[in-house]
């Protein structure tokens, strides 16, 4: 055994239900056995090579942030509230051609956010892959999205051969490739726990053709798409007429709207009907759809037969000033519902008890447990992660609390510290 744990409090990442002092077992990647009250008397010595006691203690599944775009990061703090999407894609898009070195730095910062918010997986939507070195230093388990976008289907071949590249340069090593002909030529570097997966941007901006390249590369090689969806009414008026503000937006980026009259379709339409219809199964939690904010009550018919993952980004739906998140309506979905930051370009922090406060200030009556549980074990079965893996957070148990709910609600209201944080069995936090 790797790692012999002890914790007063512990929350199980399948049934999400509380067990009393408890003590893990962790044998590389994964929590090989789970020791309940009692049946250890004396210390943890001898049980593993090494040991962690650490009494009034909260052990729960770690974070996973299901949508963030941390190559954005270096724009934290530094664009102005109140803009609409339409005015902020520009600032974002000057943002991008900062110099790398800032990127990188912004990178750097947000990992550190991230690891001691308590998370422990990331989906981060990425355009180059920039975040690769910092995650995987830091040793969280994540999946890069590679984003690709382009509204002419003409070129929707070209834009896959862009993510090909990036995939061969950034992610598959020439050995594995190419066996012994690979010689000892140029090759990445193998990021430890960063996987790759797909992201066409969103149904304004991307064409049919481009989403089935890149939803048929993903469900051939089992990985997650995910996608913007309904972010707007903009963007809902231009895919349903052309018209509206998304159309001189979209033409700034040189996109030829002179014959375009609209699909007459919202996005969830085209993306849940025509566009990724042919792949779709019985429930498809690697389909991770961000936003959904303007969801209506056909969209709502079409998530429930296709149960895809819904991601809300709480605190970047304020920062817009959208109408409130559909979550009842959603919640009767029965789709997988999880929780992400989107970027520091439209949040003030990447803490997923942040996003948890914020979404509870929105809808006082939801359960913060099923809120936890979309920000952790939910997160979780959109990613892939498998139910014993030893993803977890441990935090110092809020003052008085005996059940998980107290426990929950604590973490809340007391922000306690983060003791230890694992994510592949790997120590990646530790107070002292
Ligand atoms: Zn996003």
């Amino acid at each position: 055994m790797d790692y012999a744990v002890r914790v007063s409090h512990y929350i199980d990442p399948v049934t999400f239900e509380l067990s009393r002092d408890v003590i893990l077992l962790i044998s590389g990647e994964h929590v090989a056995e789970v020791i309940t009250s009692g049946e250890v008397s004396g210390g943890l010595a001898g049980l593993a090579k090494n040991t962690l006691d650490l009494g009034d203690a909260l052990c729960m599944p770690g974070f996973v942030n299901a949508h963030c775009h941390l190559d954005l990061s270096h724009l934290w703090r530094q664009v102005p509230q109140g803009l609409k999407f339409h005015e902020w894609g520009p600032v974002i898009m000057a943002g991008r051609a900062l110099p790398p070195s800032m990127i990188a730095a912004g990178i750097e910062d947000a990992v550190r956010m991230l690891v001691s918010g308590g998370t422990t997986s990331v989906l981060d939507v990425s355009v180059a892959g920039d975040s690769l070195g910092a995650l995987s230093r830091h040793g969280l388990r994540s999946v890069l999205a590679l984003e690709s976008l382009g509204f002419d289907g003409s070129r929707a071949e070209a834009a896959m051969q862009h993510v090909d590249s990036l995939i061969r340069d950034r992610f598959v090593l020439e050995s594995d490739r190419l066996g012994k002909d690979a010689g000892t030529g140029a090759s990445p570097v193998a990021h430890d726990g960063v996987d790759y997966a797909f992201s066409p941007h969103a149904t304004f901006s991307t064409s049919q053709q481009l989403y089935e390249l890149n939803m048929g590369r993903a469900f051939g090689e089992g990985r997650i798409c995910t996608t913007h969806a309904a972010e707007t009414t903009e963007e809902e008026e231009f895919l349903l007429h052309g018209t509206g503000p998304y159309a001189p937006f979209m033409a700034q980026f040189g996109v030829d709207l002179s014959s375009f009259k609209g699909y007459g379709a919202r996005s969830m339409e085209l993306l849940l009907g025509d566009w990724l219809g042919p792949w779709l199964k019985a429930e498809n939690p690697n389909l991770v759809l961000v936003h959904c904010n303007y969801a209506r009550q056909a969209d709502f018919a079409l998530i429930a037969q296709a149960k895809p993952s819904i991601c809300w980004c709480p605190r970047s739906h304020a920062f817009f000033g959208h109408e409130p998140w559909p979550w009842q309506e959603m919640l009767a979905t029965g789709a997988n519902l999880v929780l992400g930051t989107d970027s520091l370009a439209s949040n003030t922090g990447l803490d997923m008890l942040g996003e948890i406060r914020q979404a509870l200030a929105t809808v006082p009556d939801a359960d913060p447990a099923i809120l936890f549980r979309a920000a952790t074990i939910k997160g979780r079965i959109a990613m892939n992660i498998a139910d014993n893996a030893a993803d977890l957070a441990i935090w110092s148990l809020p003052e008085g609390a005996s059940t998980r709910d107290e426990a929950l609600n604590g973490l809340l209201a007391d922000n306690p510290p983060l003791l230890a944080a694992f994510s592949r069995g790997k120590l990646i936090a530790r107070s002292i």
